[in-house]
C-alpha cells in the first residue's frame, strides 16, 4: 500500500505516515456516495438538522486536540487554530439550521400550480487546500450535507489529518456510512478522478487560480456544477484622514496573518503620499514586534510556512537587491521559517506588486487621490478581498462600491464570518460560500406544474 508522509512545518519531522488515497481509492469512495445517497436524501429535514448539531457537539468535545493537530501540521499558532476550530464548530450550528428551512415557491400559473424545489445534487467532491484546512473543509461539507448531498472530501496531501478526524467524529456522531468520506490523496491522482467522474455533480474546490482552471476545464466534459475560491492580492487602502494609528496597528494581521498563507491577505498596502511616511514608521514598529515561532507557544503571533517548497517560492519574490523596508524576526534551525517582510518602494510592474506570493510579503502602494486609489487597488486580476481606512464614511462606501472584490472590510480587516457569503470577483473565483448562498450551490431548483383545472 502506497502512503502519504505528513510534515510537522515548524519541525520538519514526521507528524504521521497515513494511507495514500488515488484514482481508484476515488472511483470506489463514489461507488460507495452513490449508494448511500437514496436513504440520506430522504432522511426527514428535522433529523438531519439534529444530525449537524450532533457533529459539532462532537466536534465541540474534541475542539482542543483538534487544535492542536491543526496547529501542528499545518504550522499556524495554536490561538488562530484555535478560532478556527471554533469556526468550524459554528458552520456546522449554522448549517444545522438549514434543512428545514430550505424551501421552495408556488408561482401563479394558469391551469394549475406551478412550485419549486431544492433538490439535492447526489455526490459532490470538495477540493481544500492547506492553509486552512479544516475550517475550509467545514465551509463546503457542512451546508452539502444539510442539502442531503453525499460528499467525497479530498484535502491538501500536506495537511489532510484534521479532515481525516472530522470524518472519523461525524460517523461516531451517528452520520451514515459512505455519507462523508474524506480521501488523503495528491490532486494529480485523486484529485483528477474527481473532477472527471461521471458520478460527481458537483467540485466545489478552494486552492490556486493555476488549478481552478484545470479544474474547471475538465469538469466541463460531464458539465458538472463548479465553485471555485481562488488567489487573491487583496488591497488595504489606507487614506489620510484615517485613523492612522489604528490602520498601521491592524495591518500586519491582515497580511502576515497564517504567515501570508492567506487567500484574504492585504498583500498591497496603498496608503496615501500625505500620510506615508508616519505609516512606514508605525509599520515598522509592529512588524518588529510580531513574535514568530513555535506554534504551540500560547505567545506566538506567526508560525511557520507550510513547506520547504512554499519558502523556496516566497524568498524569490524578495531577492538580494529587493527593497526591503522592514523585516522582522524569524528563527533559525528547522523548520520552513521566513520573516515577516514589506518592501518600498516598488516598481508597479515587480513580480511581488502583481502576483500572489502566498507568504509574509507586503508591498507598499502610495496614491495621490481616489481616483488612484481605486485604479491601483482594480489593478489585478484577482478580486477576493480588501479593506478601506478612512473617517470620510461617503467615500468608504464610494470607494468599496468601485473595488472589484467580493468582501471588503471598512476600517476593519476582517471580512469572513458563518452567516456571510465570502467568494471572488474575476480570477479570485466563481459562486460564495457560507450564509445561505452556500445551500443554494448545494442544490438544483425543480419546478413541478400540477395542473387542477383551474382557470387563472
Ligand atoms: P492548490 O491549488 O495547489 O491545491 C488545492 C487542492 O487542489 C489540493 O487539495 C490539491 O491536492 C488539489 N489539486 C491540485 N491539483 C489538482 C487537480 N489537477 N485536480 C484536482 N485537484 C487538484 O492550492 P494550495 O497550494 O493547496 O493552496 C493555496 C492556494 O489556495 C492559494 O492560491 C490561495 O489563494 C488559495 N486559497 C483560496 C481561498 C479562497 O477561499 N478563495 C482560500 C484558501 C486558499
Amino acid at each position: 500500500m502506497s502512503t502519504l508522509t505528513v510534515l510537522e512545518p515548524a519541525t520538519e519531522a514526521v507528524l504521521a505516515v497515513i494511507p495514500r488515497a488515488d484514482a481508484e481509492a476515488a472511483d470506489a469512495a463514489v461507488a460507495r456516495a452513490r449508494a448511500a445517497w437514496p436513504a440520506w436524501r430522504e432522511v426527514a429535514p428535522a433529523d438531519r438538522g439534529r444530525l449537524l448539531h450532533r457533529i459539532a457537539d462532537a466536534l465541540a468535545a474534541s475542539a482542543e486536540a483538534l487544535s492542536v493537530l491543526e496547529a501542528r501540521n499545518a504550522g499556524k499558532p495554536i490561538t488562530d487554530a484555535r478560532s478556527e476550530i471554533g469556526m468550524v464548530i459554528d458552520t456546522f450550528r449554522y448549517y444545522a439550521a438549514a434543512p428545514e428551512r430550505h424551501t421552495g415557491e408556488t408561482i401563479p400559473v394558469g391551469g394549475g400550480i406551478a412550485m419549486t424545489f431544492r433538490e439535492p445534487l447526489g455526490v459532490v467532491a470538495l477540493i481544500t487546500p492547506w492553509n486552512f484546512p479544516l475550517n475550509i473543509a467545514a465551509w463546503k461539507v457542512a451546508p452539502a450535507l444539510a442539502a442531503g448531498n453525499c460528499v467525497v472530501l479530498k484535502p491538501a496531501e500536506l495537511t489532510p489529518l484534521t479532515s481525516l478526524e472530522l470524518e472519523r467524529i461525524a460517523l461516531a456522531a451517528g452520520l451514515p456510512e459512505g455519507v462523508l468520506q474524506v480521501l488523503a490523496g495528491p490532486g494529480s491522482t485523486a484529485g483528477t478522478r474527481l473532477v472527471e467522474h461521471p458520478d460527481v455533480a458537483k467540485v466545489a474546490f478552494t486552492g490556486s487560480t493555476t488549478v481552478g482552471r484545470r479544474i474547471a476545464a475538465a469538469a466541463s466534459e460531464t458539465i458538472k456544477r463548479v465553485t471555485l475560491e481562488l488567489g487573491g492580492k487583496s488591497a488595504n487602502v489606507i487614506f489620510a484622514d484615517a485613523d492612522v494609528a489604528a490602520a498601521a496597528a491592524a495591518a500586519p494581521s491582515a497580511v502576515f496573518g497564517n504567515a501570508g498563507q492567506d487567500c484574504c491577505a492585504r498583500s498591497r498596502i496603498l496608503v496615501q503620499r500625505e500620510v506615508l511616511d508616519d505609516f512606514l514608521a508605525q509599520l515598522g514598529e509592529h512588524v518588529r514586534a510580531i513574535r514568530v515561532g513555535d506554534p504551540l507557544d500560547e505567545t506566538t503571533v506567526m508560525g511557520p510556512l507550510i513547506s520547504a517548497a512554499q519558502r523556496e517560492t516566497v524568498a524569490s519574490y524578495v531577492p538580494s537587491d529587493a527593497p526591503v523596508a522592514i523585516r522582522g524576526e524569524a528563527p533559525d534551525g528547522p523548520g520552513f521559517w521566513f520573516a515577516p517582510t514589506v518592501l518600498s518602494p516598488v516598481r508597479p510592474d515587480d513580480r511581488a506588486v502583481v502576483e500572489e506570493i502566498f507568504g509574509p510579503v507586503a508591498v507598499i502602494v502610495p496614491f495621490s487621490d481616489e481616483a488612484e486609489a481605486v485604479r491601483l487597488a482594480n489593478d489585478t486580476i484577482y478580486g477576493l478581498s480588501g479593506s478601506i481606512w478612512t473617517n470620510d464614511g461617503a467615500k468608504a462606501l464610494r470607494v468599496a462600491r468601485a473595488m472589484e472584490s467580493g468582501n471588503l472590510s471598512i476600517n476593519s480587516n476582517s471580512s469572513v464570518r458563518v452567516s456571510t457569503p465570502f467568494g471572488g470577483f474575476k480570477q479570485s473565483g466563481v459562486g460564495r460560500e457560507l450564509g445561505p448562498h452556500a445551500l443554494e450551490s448545494f442544490s438544483e431548483v425543480k419546478t413541478v406544474y400540477y395542473a387542477t383545472g383551474a382557470t387563472g
